[in-house]
């Protein structure tokens, strides 16, 4: 499943940064999930757990929070997140499954110009590492 990936290659990129580094554990870990990302946060950080119980990397805490998407228009650079666009609950829906999907219901809100791109709120982001 997509979670256990995610959390896989978070483990993967701990066990590497820590041989590069020569670090022993993890005391805190903040990882950024983009809004567009489509990720049931409980099972992600249910995986993520499992994975590191069976790892030699420990880490202490784990803070995952969201990062809300935002989206940059090219004509005219202005910038807005979903919540500055009206879409109904169907729309939002097709967009956390298919973020591509965004260009077929939105136009920048500020030009109307259909050439923009997601700036921020795809993937997983490690925002923070703190180790000892
Ligand atoms: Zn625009």
């Amino acid at each position: 499943m997509h979670e256990w990936a995610l959390a896989e290659a978070v483990v993967e990129y701990l066990e590497e940064k820590r041989r590069e580094e020569g670090w022993s554990n993890v005391k805190t870990l903040v990882l950024g999930l983009g809004e567009l990302q489509n990720v049931d946060r409980e099972v992600f950080e249910f995986a993520l757990k499992h994975l590191l119980s069976q790892n030699e990397v420990k880490v202490g805490k784990i803070i995952l929070h969201l990062v809300k998407a935002s989206f940059k228009c090219r004509r005219c650079g202005g910038s807005w997140t979903l919540d500055d666009l009206n879409l109904d609950e169907d729309m939002r829906e097709a967009i956390h499954f298919l973020p591509e999907a965004i260009y077929a219901f939105a136009s920048c809100p500020h030009c109307g110009s259909r050439d923009y791109y997601v700036e921020e709120g795809r993937g997983l982001v490690i925002e923070e590492l703190e180790v000892e």
